[in-house]
């Protein structure tokens, strides 16, 4: 925990976890100055903690916090707190392969006062919960026809907390026809593929990996970009480009569209079973013959938990 006073960020320390006390007149609380980030701790062999691109999730956070009028993190309270708390958590951090120590690092303002605008006073607090293997079942997943989760000069790039408020009800009302997370498209036509839930989007079309470009309006994940990378070194083509709902649709018509899947740091790769559109679900390949993805999550898995060599300095190893 640390605490932004009169200009500069104050008596950072570690506590035990527990309540905080908060006043009703909160900022945060009623004007939604309130940034997170979300990363995770392996172990290897050796019994080392490994922290996967901590360096991406602290610029990521300064970013969003930019965005929402707030001040930036010193690299030192992030890193060296994340740290000196992992070190203290180290039992927690699970060995087993698969499972891993979750980590939630947010800020969010704390002035007291009612009226719109930006807190003087805010807290940096980060706290850590084991999580077990990821074996949710492949997504059947449908494109929003109607939502929108972001607009060009919005917020939709931050990783800001009332992004998630607003993609509570559109998400929950597909839930309810029988589909585990919407495909965002954009504000203006929806007409192009944005991104999911809680997670980016890769399609194979025809051998090539196809991604929408990072923009203002997608959050640019860091499991994106290291499933990009990856993909780049395993010789597979990769193309960021803009993606035409349409597009999927004859490719999928054309027996071209032969995976899919969401990236982010909970799930790594979540294959996409199913993607409904304009009252058709398209049923995709089976999950076990898609190569590129599952050879790709494989090398990443291997990489964040220190089986192969970390050729692209991702990895922050914390020996005990
Ligand atoms: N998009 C959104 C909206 C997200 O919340 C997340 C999860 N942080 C992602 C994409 C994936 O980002 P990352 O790979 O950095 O977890």
């Amino acid at each position: 925990v640390a605490d932004y006073k009169e200009g500069a960020w104050q008596n950072p320390q570690i506590l035990p976890y527990g309540n905080m006390s908060l006043s009703p007149a909160t900022s945060a609380l009623h004007y939604g100055q309130s940034v997170f980030e979300g990363m995770k701790a392996y172990r290897d062999a050796n019994g080392d903690i490994l922290l996967f691109r901590p360096l991406d999730n602290f610029h990521r956070l300064n970013m969003s916090a930019e965005r929402m009028c707030m001040p930036a993190i010193t690299a030192d309270i992030f890193l060296q707190g994340l740290e000196q708390l992992l070190r203290l958590d180290a039992a927690w951090v699970p060995p087993t392969s698969g499972c891993a120590l979750y980590i939630r690092p947010f800020m969010f303002a704390t002035d007291e006062f009612i009226g719109v605008r930006p807190s003087s006073s805010y807290r940096f607090t980060v706290f850590t919960c084991p999580v077990g293997a990821y074996y949710g079942q492949p997504l059947k997943v449908a494109i929003e026809p109607h939502y929108v989760r972001s607009a060009e000069g919005g917020a939709g790039f931050a990783k800001a907390a009332g992004n998630y408020g607003a993609a509570l009800l559109p998400a929950r009302q597909m839930q309810e026809r029988g589909y585990h997370q919407l495909i965002w498209t954009d504000a203006r036509e929806h007409k192009y593929v944005e991104e999911s839930g809680t997670m980016n989007l890769v399609f194979v079309i025809d051998g090539k990996l196809i991604t929408p470009p990072v923009s203002t309006t997608i959050l640019a994940g860091i499991t994106r970009d290291s499933v990009l990378q990856v993909a780049r070194d395993l010789g597979y083509e990769v193309e960021e480009r803009k993606v035409a709902v349409e597009e999927l649709a004859e490719a999928y018509k054309a027996g071209k569209l032969q995976e899919a899947f969401g990236t982010g740091t909970a799930a790594t790769i979540a294959q996409i079973a199913t993607i409904h559109f304009n009252g058709e679900d398209m049923d995709l390949p089976a999950i076990e013959g898609r190569e590129i993805s599952n050879r790709v999550a494989t090398e990443l898995d291997k990489i964040k938990t220190g089986q192969v060599p970390d050729r692209h300095n991702w990895v922050h190893r914390i020996s005990l």
